[in-house]
């Protein structure tokens, strides 16, 4: 019987341990080991932060799902990977152990490094847990006149809540007859020219923020956030009355310092999402060096192809399945103007686009569909 240790409580690190119980039955000890107990549904919290649905609908059990499905689940800190020894050093309180493994699939996620951007932490709202979506919440609703900044910090690589936040501004401060006391602003750290590498895409996102009389200011490096004001890199500064600010990510501190990284702390793994140069290990989501936006999806789809690749390697097989990595994402505006995109970064084809109604109720049924399927 192999042990097969899953780290993370995520998209990732959930569809990767469920699909190994489909491949693999019980015949292998299947553990997961995440911080928290909870899962967060990420794309509805932009939802949540604007009163469009509860705390609860954004989250569920990890544990009982788990348990349910037979998979072993520990709630811990992951400290420290071994990949010689095939040992993980887990904290959980005052408490620490170490947990061996035959094969392992790394799913941390990503680490948010906002003490890269002075003042972040005392000044800025962000979207990036239940608790700061809830304070933005109570941020909005204080919120009656001014200027609206909405925006990412170099090296956040998560568009969509960015782009959410603001038609979801847009369209409350309309319902309570405010939106002319308000300028919005959406700030991006990239220069001038085609979002998402793509110029159709960057054409319909301008149109949908131009209905919103949304403005939409490009080459702002935001590198220092004080009360009422945000800095460039460049000098340039522009003063808000309210901020949602994506800070930097890197990749995952308990991978950092094996030999397995680049710069950021991404895993460099290959298309069966092998880590490179480490036996038995996959890696899958956001903590993995792949270019281009960390979306969910990706997630999903690396966990199915790693799962698929650890059963065939315990079985003696090669690799059977190979990740291709495309961009597939909704900007929910809330009506007629959402957006869907779908595009394979590694070719650079030009993206297909779909444009109206249909697309955001398609992503609220998703997200309905995750809390069915796991609760
Ligand atoms: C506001 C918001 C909106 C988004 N909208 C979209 C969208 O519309 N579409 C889309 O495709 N994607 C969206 N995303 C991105 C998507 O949520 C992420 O790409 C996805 O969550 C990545 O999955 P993951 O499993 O790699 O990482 P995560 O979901 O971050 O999971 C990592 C897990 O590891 C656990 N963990 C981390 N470190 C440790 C440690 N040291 N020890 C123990 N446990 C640890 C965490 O608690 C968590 O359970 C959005 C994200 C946010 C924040």
């Amino acid at each position: 019987m192999a042990k097969i240790l899953v780290l993370g409580g995520g998209f990732g690190g959930v569809v990767a341990a469920e699909r190994l119980v489909e491949q693999l039955g019980d015949q292998h000890q299947i553990t997961l080991v995440s911080r928290s107990r909870r899962f967060i549904f990420y794309p509805a919290l932009v939802r949540l932060a604007f009163g469009k649905c509860r705390t609860e609908d954004a989250s569920f059990d990890l544990r009982d799902t788990m348990l349910s499905r037979k998979v072993n689940f520990i709630e811990a800190e992951v400290a420290r990977i071994d990949c010689d020894q095939r040992k993980v050093t887990i904290a959980h309180g005052e408490m620490e152990g170490k947990l061996s493994y035959d094969y392992l699939v790394f799913a941390l996620g990503r680490r948010l490094a906002s003490e890269r951007i002075k003042g972040f932490f005392e000044n800025a709202n962000h979207l990036l847990s239940v608790d700061k979506a809830l304070k933005f919440c109570d941020a909005v609703a204080a919120f009656h006149a001014g200027h609206a900044v909405i925006g990412q910090c170099p090296g956040a690589r998560l568009p969509v809540p960015v782009y959410e936040t603001a038609f979801a501004l847009s369209r409350l401060l309309n319902e309570r007859g405010t939106r002319d006391r308000v300028r919005i602003t959406v700030v991006s750290p990239e220069p001038p020219g085609p979002q998402f590498g793509d110029s159709e895409v960057t054409i319909a996102l301008k149109k949908a923020l131009n209905d919103h009389d949304i403005e939409f200011r490009s080459d702002f490096p935001i590198d220092r956030v004080s009360p009422g004001a945000v800095t460039t890199t460049n000098g340039h500064g522009m003063n808000f009355n309210l901020l949602m600010l994506l800070p930097p990510f890197t990749g995952s501190p308990a991978a950092s310092y094996v030999g397995i990284t680049n710069e950021e702390s991404y895993i460099n793994v290959d298309s069966s999402m092998r880590v490179v140069g480490v036996e038995r290990m996959y890696a899958v989501g956001d903590c993995v060096n792949f270019s281009g936006p960390k979306l969910g999806h990706m997630a999903v789809r690396q966990a199915e192809v790693a799962a698929a690749n650890l059963a065939a390697e315990i079985d003696g097989h090669l690799p059977v399945s190979h990740y291709v990595h495309d961009l597939r994402m909704v900007i929910d505006e809330g009506g007629a103007g959402s957006l869907y995109v779908h595009k394979d970064i590694w070719t650079g084809e030009p993206a297909n686009l779909g444009r109206g109604r249909f697309w955001g109720w398609a992503k609220r049924a998703q997200e309905k569909y995750w809390e069915v399927a796991h609760s």
